[in-house]
């Protein structure tokens, strides 16, 4: 017995993209983040042509062009003085430029999104451990709490502190910023659509 087909750790940019996602396909999904409130503070600044076509899928590309500053050249300058200009205005895309956007807009726009759909954020939540078997995991928060899912999915700042990572698990993927445990089904298991 589950309590959400998948459980995402955390609220950034790439929890709440996959999350948009889970949920635009009708998959069950909890997001939990150890934060209070969605951050607001300065880091990423520019969304580039890629991530736009893929959040075009999820009505997102539109709604950050609308907020963003397109630039077709990207110039690192020192001063007055051009070192490095970079020319997006020949990609072969929608979106021939990087887009100057915040990241905490680009978060406000994904939760945003992952709201219409239906989904949510529980906050501040904190996983403390996950731990795999051979039908699913479950993860523990630091309240105490306990839920249990088919798949976890975890920055791998988390699963690298975690003692219940399972990196010599040949069904364990990762990927560079994120870790995911799969359980015995496979993806496919999932429904696909709504
Ligand atoms: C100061 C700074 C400047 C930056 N500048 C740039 C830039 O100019 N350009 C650029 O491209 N990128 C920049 N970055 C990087 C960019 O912010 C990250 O690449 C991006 O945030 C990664 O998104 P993410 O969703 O993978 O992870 P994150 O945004 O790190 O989100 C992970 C979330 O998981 C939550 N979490 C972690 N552990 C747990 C747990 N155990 N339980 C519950 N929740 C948990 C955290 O609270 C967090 O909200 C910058 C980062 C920083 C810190």
């Amino acid at each position: 017995m589950y309590d959400t087909d998948v459980l995402v750790i955390g609220a950034g940019p790439t929890g709440l993209t996959l999350a948009a996602s889970l949920v635009k396909r009708g998959i069950a999904t909890t997001v939990v983040d150890r934060q209070a409130a969605g951050a607001n503070t300065s880091r990423a600044a520019v969304v580039n042509a890629r991530s736009l076509e893929v959040l075009e899928g999820l009505d997102v590309a539109r709604r950050l062009v609308k907020e963003g500053v397109a630039a077709p050249v990207f110039s690192i300058r020192d001063r007055g003085r051009t070192l490095i200009p970079i020319d997006f205005s020949g990609l072969p895309t929608k979106y021939p430029y990087s887009l100057m956007v915040p990241q905490s807009t680009t978060e406000r726009l994904l939760l945003e999104r992952l709201e219409e759909l239906g989904g949510a954020v529980m906050r501040p939540k904190t996983v403390t451990a996950i731990v795999q078997d051979p039908d699913g995991v479950t993860a523990t928060f630091d309240d105490g709490g306990v839920i249990r899912a088919r798949y976890a999915v975890a920055p791998t700042a988390f699963a690298a502190s975690s003692a219940n990572t399972p990196t010599s698990d040949s069904r364990a993927a990762h990927t560079r910023s994120r870790s995911c445990w799969p359980t015995s089904g496979s993806p496919e298991m999932l429904p696909q659509t709504k």
